[in-house]
């Protein structure tokens, strides 16, 4: 099970959480820091990177004040308050000490750390004060990457086994997200929100029955509520229409993240801690067959397209195209293609005159602004029928400006002006769903 910020944000959250976690036995359970607490470390370590040491010292005084004032709230004993008041004072102490040393990406890693290790400290604490057998176990003694960067997943398998064998009478194991060591056994992390990738990974190597990731998010929709009436909750998805997905926004989900519970066949289910008896969303290598699970739109696209008869019959015109887009570090997200053109989304218009001028070398350039990709996800099998012209009908009185299908199984895009933007949603709504 694992707890991002927000969901052990306060303490009356993390009172909440404890319920959660001690209703299965023999959970392991991953937190995250609670919620603003990386983005002060980054700015505490932004401050003493440009050696201003008074910034860093306020930031660290007030981040110590708010913390004091959580464990106040946590815990009531006095014998284990006064233990994880001087645990906390002893890790601010810790953070103060870079201050007065050289500053590098080094130590930065190790200030990063800290969020992970206060939160699982002080719900251990609390789960102690409450009786519960629980054992903290430090990531940092198995989570590990390589020297790419990547999880190291057998020494990862190897370590986490090793720690459950020697704590096999405990009820309960807590875990820090996020934070793992590197290669030189310095300590370094999975990337800013890798407690998710902490999970999966975990989850994997223990071969759990099933990864939960609580978070507040009220779950996966099959639309946008504040567009579409009557939209319901997605309770089942496959790995791949997951990934679809979270390029429109819906982001509970890295997909990177995810791999190694798709690998391992694990079912990864999705669930909020504000509503902790809704059955949220089950991610899973099964899938439904003939179901269309969500509809999805993402706004602020724009539309290239480069046409030239010196495309026909020609080789290595795509490239060509491709590689002026890579030399601005512009990802291309949906693309049709005709014999004498071409067209390609972007969402990143950094470098879009750039890109628009170089273009002109190859043929004559058009540019649509505040375009929007409306995304079809579910079981869009070639050789299933009916659903692409269900959607293709539901677009009837839309301009279309571009179609993308048969790129996965999962998916048909389209690509419309964003003024159009709720009448398609609406439309394909009632085409896919049923009536409104
Ligand atoms: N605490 C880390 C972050 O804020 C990791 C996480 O929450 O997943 O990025
Ligand atoms: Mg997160």
């Amino acid at each position: 099970m694992k707890f991002g910020g927000t969901s052990v944000g306060s303490a009356q959250r993390m009172k909440n959480v404890a319920k959660l976690i001690c209703d299965n036995p023999k959970n392991l359970v991953v937190l995250s820091a609670m919620s603003g607490t990386t983005n002060s470390l980054v700015e505490i370590s932004a401050y003493l990177n440009s050696h201003n040491t008074d910034g860093a010292n306020e930031t660290i005084n007030q981040l110590e004040r708010l913390y004091r004032k959580h464990v106040n709230e946590l815990i009531s004993k006095k014998e284990i308050l006064d233990d994880l008041l001087r645990f906390i004072k002893d890790e601010f102490n810790y953070l103060r000490s870079f201050t007065k040393h050289p500053f590098s990406l080094r130590e930065e890693k190790i200030i990063l750390a800290q969020g992970e290790i206060l939160s699982t400290n002080m719900m251990t604490a609390y789960l102690k004060e409450q009786g519960v057998n629980v054992v903290l176990l430090s990531a940092l003694d198995f989570m590990r990457i390589d020297k790419n960067g990547e999880p190291d997943s057998i020494y990862i398998k190897e370590k986490i086994e090793e720690q459950l064998k020697a704590h096999t009478d405990a009820d309960l194991y807590i875990t820090q997200g996020f934070i793992c060591r590197n290669t030189y056994g310095e300590i370094d992390n999975l990337q800013r929100g890798g407690s998710d990738y902490t999970a999966s990974l975990l989850g994997a190597a223990v071969q759990a029955s099933e990864i939960q990731i609580w978070t507040d998010i009220d779950g996966m929709h099959n639309n946008d509520p504040r567009i579409v009436e009557h939209t319901t909750a997605i309770r089942q998805l496959h790995f791949n229409e997951a990934a679809e997905l979270a390029y429109f926004g819906a982001k509970v989900l890295h997909p990177t993240c995810i791999q190694p519970a798709k690998f391992a066949n694990i079912p990864v289910r999705v669930l909020n801690t504000m509503q902790p008896e809704a059955p949220g969303t089950l991610i899973s290598n099964e899938s439904e067959s003939g179901i269309i699970k969500a509809v999805a739109a993402k706004d602020n696209i724009t539309a290239i397209k480069i046409k030239s008869s010196r495309m026909l019959l020609a080789h290595g015109f795509l490239r060509r195209v491709f590689e002026i887009f890579e030399s601005y570090q512009t990802s291309i997200d949906m693309i049709c293609t005709s014999e004498v053109g071409v067209s390609m989304s972007i969402d990143n218009t950094t470098h879009l005159q750039e890109i628009v001028e170089d273009l002109k070398k190859y043929g004559t350039v058009t540019v649509d602004h505040d375009m929007c990709i409306i995304c079809v996800v579910g079981d869009m099998d070639w050789e299933n029928i009916g659903f692409e012209s269900r959607a293709m009908d539901a677009m009837k009185n839309i301009p279309v400006r571009m179609v993308s299908y048969g790129g996965s199984n999962y998916n048909i895009s389209f690509l419309i002006r964003e003024v159009d933007k709720k009448e398609a949603l609406r439309s394909l709504s009632k085409n896919l769903f049923g009536e409104q």
